[in-house]
């Protein structure tokens, strides 16, 4: 092998440095760059690896300023390669059609749901009794809905609770699933789980078989709640819903209660109100019928086989209970005439009803 002179090899340096600059600029990710390096690197073949072997052929005077010339073009291959591994490694920039002095888009304000803030109201008014707030589910077995309610099987009380099931088992009716019809399952367990005295009340969702209409809908809110302790009598139950009544509507509201019945309450008592449409002056009210009253919420002492249903001593103790749809209340008071209203999420009705 002739020695290769030094010019000769400043020639060959020179083509490196441009193919290494044409070949980076087409790198575009990772495999690109590992090829890159191996075509200048690769201990067999690389370009500078090949251009270190043709060191040892060049002459002995030479040598010395031949290995720099060949150890700059592998310190820049390094750097280039480095720089692009980091570019690669980069996030995508921001493309410069986004104009960053741009004012942000402003979000449309929403609505707190009219039932919701209702039912805060109510919750209020209660826990400043006293009172606290429970929960449960809203699939519920056939125990909690019905049975431990003093509704035996086949019981036909049962038929005013039109009733979705989620699973129904003509074998075992024990194992049926079903959407809770109303929020009393949540009372037995409190009193499963807790001793007396129980102060509480319970808002949630219920679920009835109903087609949607004008008052009804298949699913609706109600608010229970439950006394339960040492001596307490209807007249605890009587004072509390008045004064709750009379907080909610109006000090001088007129309320009335009325003889009912309940399966799991004895003696039962449903409430009325005066009709705060025609402040029962109007014979042909479409809101009272006429009648100057309107029912707002069932109530009545807890049964004595409910007791015994949670092992709690009905000799010991006594207690109360009541239920209202939250919808029924809300459209009361705030005259609105139609129960869809609350479910069709329009923001124009939503807004009405916001707190001041
Ligand atoms: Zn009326």
């Amino acid at each position: 092998m002739p020695s290769p002179s030094l010019d000769e090899l400043r020639a060959k340096i020179d083509a490196s440095v441009r193919s290494l600059t044409d070949e980076s600029a087409r790198v575009r990710d990772l495999q690109g760059l590992e090829d890159l390096r191996n075509a200048f690197l690769s201990r067999k073949r690389g370009a500078v690896t090949l251009l270190f072997e043709e060191l040892k052929a060049v002459a002995a005077e030479d040598k010395r300023e031949a290995g720099q010339l060949v150890n700059s073009l592998k310190v820049l291959v390094q750097d280039k390669l480095a720089a692009l591994e980091a570019s690669l490694a980069a996030p995508t920039a921001v493309r410069s059609e986004t104009d960053l002095t741009l004012p942000g888009r402003r979000r449309p304000w929403g609505a707190a749901h009219p039932l919701r803030l209702f039912q805060a109201e109510i919750e209020s008014i209660f826990v400043e009794m006293g009172f606290g707030i429970e929960d449960g589910p809203e699939i519920e077995t056939d125990f909690y809905n019905f049975e431990a309610l003093n509704f035996p099987p086949n019981h036909p009380a049962r038929d005013a609770w039109d009733t979705l099931y989620v699973r129904k088992d003509a074998d075992d009716p024990k194992r049926d699933l079903l959407l809770r019809t109303h929020t009393s399952p949540v009372q037995i367990r409190v009193m499963e789980k807790r001793k007396p005295p129980i102060r509480i009340i319970i808002p949630g969702k219920v679920y009835r078989k109903d087609q949607p209409d004008p008052t009804h809908m298949p699913m609706f809110m109600q608010v229970e709640g439950l006394v339960v302790g040492e001596g307490i009598t209807f007249a605890h139950l009587k004072g509390t819903l008045e004064h709750f009544l009379k907080r909610l509507f109006g000090e001088k509201l007129k309320v009335r209660f009325r003889p009912s019945f309940f399966p799991f309450t004895e003696p039962s008592a449903e409430v009325d109100i005066e009709c705060l449409q025609c402040g029962q002056k109007d014979p042909a009210c479409r809101v009272c019928g006429g009648t100057g009253w309107k029912e707002i919420l069932g109530s009545g002492m807890v049964h004595p086989q409910v007791f015994k249903n949670v092992k709690i001593d009905p000799e010991k103790y006594s207690g109360w209970a009541f239920g209202m749809g939250v919808e029924r209340i809300a459209m009361f008071a705030y005259g609105i005439p139609d129960v869809r209203y609350f479910y069709e999420n329009d923001l124009r009705f939503n807004r009405q009803f916001q707190l001041k």
